[in-house]
């Protein structure tokens, strides 16, 4: 067969057509932007003009890496409005929080709540852990045998041992524990891993594929079988009690003592009525609804706008979201306000953030040119920003104005 770059598009849809060549051929001989475009008529042939002809396809600069690393079947891709929110002031320096949302009023609504924190003195914000996990699943012949293998994982000298094959498959991943979990002959093999400034999930499934490899010379494992490098015991894109317990990803914890007089000349509400809603909604709302980690007003909000805008994989924008706000009226009409994140997955290499435009929005942050902005740097500020998002959606409850605003700002004229 002739080279597709020597062939007309008429003739590459044929081939297409009849299976000759397969989709990701036009990736991997044509130039990027004609693969998307002849992909767009051998896909979308059967619908109308006007929906083809709203969906953009040019002038994107990413489809070498996009099509590489980020998604397969391209036909184009999708604008989300960008906006940027603060700036929020943590541990002394200010931040900006790009969002890409399409709900009207939550770009306006952080902003307020980033002023309320930054005119009140700012967020105090501290990494309690970090570490990615991955649990794969192995079986036995019984729970024995499954009890034997769990018993040798366990052993100190033999950790050193896997460790050594774990950390071979990369320069960043570092063995930080394994935790057995048997179900009769069923193992679950849950592996935390410290993953860099990688999000990690590609990383310690390397990292645990080598692991198995190994524990299959280990004569107490020779009778295994594999059944999953993943058992859902990670616990991966599923919300879980596991991860809100033990955490995943970097846990952070913020907190700021809120002004009374910006209470009321910011946020127009008061530090016992925003105590009362946090305890009363936040809380017992929450608890009735059999919620985990769903202590919080809006936390997913901050985090799927800010997961979409700088390259995160926004499917773990739920499990990430988990999230406790407390409240404590303090003297003189002040209050203290904290946010408990345990699970917050983000990367500042790797997946989504290779896309320059993503990774340009991570640059956003801070124009300060001495910052490094590292994954730590942006859970912090994921935390933060979650902080200044329930202060401000809190208030508005308070103050009667979230319906008033959403359709100021969230509903366009029809
Ligand atoms: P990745 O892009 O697969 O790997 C990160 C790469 O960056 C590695 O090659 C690593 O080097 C390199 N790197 C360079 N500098 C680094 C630094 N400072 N810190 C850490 N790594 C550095 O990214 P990943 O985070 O492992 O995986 C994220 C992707 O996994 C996302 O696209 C996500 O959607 C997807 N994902 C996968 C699964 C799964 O089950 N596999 C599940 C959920 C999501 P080394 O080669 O030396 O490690």
């Amino acid at each position: 067969m002739p080279k597709l770059t020597d062939q007309t598009d008429e003739e590459i849809l044929s081939l297409l057509e009849t299976g000759q060549i397969k989709q990701y051929t036009l990736d991997r001989e044509l130039e990027p932007l004609r693969a998307v475009q002849i992909r767009q008529q051998f896909l979308l042939s059967d619908y109308p003009d006007h929906i083809i002809d709203t969906i953009p396809y040019k002038h994107y600069s990413n489809y070498e890496t996009a099509t590489k690393s980020c998604c397969e079947n391209v036909i184009g891709y999708v604008p989300v409005p960008l906006g940027l929110a603060g700036p929020l002031l943590i541990n002394g320096s200010e931040y900006n929080v790009p969002i890409a949302t399409t709900e009207g009023a939550l770009v306006a609504s952080l902003s307020r709540g980033c002023r309320a924190v930054r005119e009140s003195g700012g967020i105090d914000s501290t990494q309690t852990y970090f570490g990615m996990t991955r649990a794969p699943l192995i079986k036995f012949s019984c729970g024995r045998a499954a009890k034997q293998a769990a018993d040798w994982i366990l052993e100190p000298g033999n950790f050193e041992k896997i460790r050594a094959q774990f950390e071979s498959t990369s320069r960043f991943a570092k063995l930080k524990s394994i935790n057995p979990k048997q179900a009769g002959k069923l193992l679950f093999l849950r592996v935390v891993a410290a993953t860099g400034d990688a999000m990690g999930m590609n990383m310690i499934s390397k990292g645990c594929e080598k692991m198995l490899q190994f524990l299959q010379t280990v004569d107490v494992f020779e009778n295994m079988t594999v059944l999953s490098i993943s058992g859902n015991y990670c616990v991966d894109k599923k919300p879980s009690a596991m991860n809100w317990i033990n955490n995943r990803g970097y846990s952070i914890s913020c907190d700021v003592t809120l002004k009374c007089d910006v209470i009321k000349s910011v946020l127009k509400t008061s530090a016992g009525a925003l105590a009362e809603l946090n305890s009363s909604k936040n809380h017992v709302g929450s608890s009735l609804a059999g919620c985990i980690g769903g202590n919080n007003a809006h936390a997913s909000n901050i985090v799927a706008g800010i997961y979409l805008a700088t390259g995160q994989d926004i499917a773990q924008a739920g499990t990430s979201s988990m999230a406790m706000v407390n409240m404590e009226c303090l003297d003189r009409g002040d209050l203290y306000v904290s946010v408990t994140m345990p699970c917050i997955e983000v990367g500042t290499v790797g997946g989504g953030t290779s896309l320059a435009a993503q990774q340009n929005n991570l640059q956003l942050l801070t124009s300060a040119p001495d910052v490094n902005i590292n994954a730590a740097l942006l859970a912090q500020v994921v935390c933060g920003a979650v902080l200044a998002g329930e202060i401000s959606l809190l208030s508005a409850l308070c103050s009667g104005d979230l319906v008033k605003s959403h359709m100021q700002l969230n509903r366009a004229e029809r």
